[in-house]
């Protein structure tokens, strides 16, 4: 398809959409009218510009149903973002857009190489996180063999993998790792078994990672890319160029816009990603922002697919972590802290590597007349501190209370998150 094909088919889709959203979802006709825009008007893919955008927030104000486009009786699926404390959204799919998504996953797995000879491992939970369900119906659609272990028991997923001859494992990257040193403790050589790629993702890696990966299990590790408000796995992926994730770009119009201005930044520069839905049906979104930082990767791509890229994730616009699937932000920590006598509201998050799991440590800056040789009364603090934090976030973290005015001041934004993690023997 060339690209003034692809822009007609992205603009006859973005007016319908818009209509649909318009016609149907309460908080986007508010929005809408506030801003003056009548769905007909859109034009072109440049009056996209003026379109308000979508946050969070947005779906958590309408928690449950009340961004779905469709009524109850045309969804037959529901998912949720992953979340804590009365935190999560709800998405829902039409029996349309389970069908898309599938096209979208198989479309995935090809494009690491993936076809109906092989047999996928998917490793990513099932149940009302988006990762395992999409792997699976996109696995089923490209016709490969498909096995639904979902996650956990570690040393199972081991036996499968070497007795059914998986030769695609899909997992998050850093289960990948873990998968690599429990066979070894079980005395399977992964390198002489049939594995041949990994589509990994729900969590931010690095290219060091990636080395390890390949040269652990012996595979071509593939970044995939998605979030459940835009629709769960499938909204992008690597092939096996490995420079940057193809935009599915049938389906979502991708902008990076400056955070701060939200203006539009030229292809090439960093900022957020936002995306728009062309053909959902169940919860379409518009201009969503992702928070997540990446960049276009410029140029064309030697494999010849012609949807334009996007750089890895490279990080969060809110500084988020996710820790053990969970997602963290240090503000919630600093609330935390705010509420226990005997600490400062001073922190830093320390994230390092133990084998192949993160590790997270939090210091905390105790208050200045506190007496260092009392540690009995230090340790009981410490464990206050950390069941807070675990009762707050739903995240069990490792404390360390540390002397007071130890931890550095900065003028500006403070730097609450130190990554260590690419320090630490990474190739
Ligand atoms: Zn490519």
């Amino acid at each position: 398809m060339s690209r003034a094909q692809l822009e007609e088919l992205q603009l006859r889709r973005l007016r319908t959409v818009l209509a649909r959203v318009h016609g149907n979802v309460e908080t986007y006709r508010r929005k809408f009218d506030e801003a003056g825009l009548a769905p007909a008007s859109v034009s072109s893919l440049e009056d996209l510009e003026a379109v308000p955008f979508t946050v969070k927030d947005d779906l958590r104000a309408a928690y449950p149903y009340g961004m779905f486009a469709a009524p109850l009786h045309d969804i037959v699926r529901v998912h949720s973002s992953s979340g804590t404390t009365g935190q999560i959204t709800v998405v829902g799919y039409t029996a349309n857009d389970i069908s898309n998504w599938a096209d979208l996953m198989a479309r995935t797995i090809a494009c690491a190489g993936g076809t109906a000879d092989d047999v996928v491992q998917v490793t990513y939970g099932y149940g009302l996180f988006t990762g395992g369900l999409g792997v699976h119906y996109g696995s089923e659609r490209l016709g490969a063999v498909t096995v639904p272990i979902s996650g956990g028991m570690t040393k199972r997923q081991v036996q499968v993998m070497r007795d059914f001859g998986t030769t695609i494992l899909a997992c998050t990257p850093s289960y990948a790792l873990l998968l690599a040193e429990t066979a070894g403790e079980m005395g399977v050589d992964v390198r002489s078994l049939p594995l041949r790629a990994g589509i990994f993702g729900a969590e931010p890696w690095s290219e060091n990672m990636r080395r390890q990966i390949e040269r652990a299990l012996d595979v071509k590790a593939i970044d995939i890319y998605g979030l459940s408000e835009v629709l769960g796995p499938g909204v992008a992926s690597e092939c096996l160029e490995q420079d940057g994730l193809h935009v599915n770009e049938d389906h979502f119009l991708i902008e990076i816009v400056d955070p701060e201005t939200l203006e539009p930044v030229p292809d090439g520069e960093r900022g957020e990603v936002v995306f728009t839905t062309l053909t959902k049906e169940g919860i379409p979104v518009i201009r969503y922002r992702t928070r997540d930082i990446s960049r276009i990767v410029p140029g064309e791509c030697p494999c010849g697919r012609t949807f334009r890229r996007m750089e890895r994730v490279t990080g969060r616009t809110d500084d988020m972590l996710i820790v053990r699937g969970v997602n963290v932000f240090p503000s919630q920590i600093e609330q935390v802290l705010a509420g226990i006598p005997g600490v400062a509201p001073h922190y830093q998050v320390i994230l390092s590597k133990r084998g192949a799991m993160d590790h997270v440590e939090v210091h905390v800056e105790v208050v200045p007349d506190t007496d260092f040789d009392e540690i009995r009364e230090l340790e009981t603090l410490r464990r206050k501190v950390a069941s807070e934090i675990q009762a707050a976030l739903a995240v069990n973290l490792d404390v360390k209370l540390v002397e007071p005015k130890s931890i550095e001041r900065s003028q500006g934004k403070a730097k609450r998150v130190v990554d260590a993690r690419s320090e630490q023997g990474g190739v």
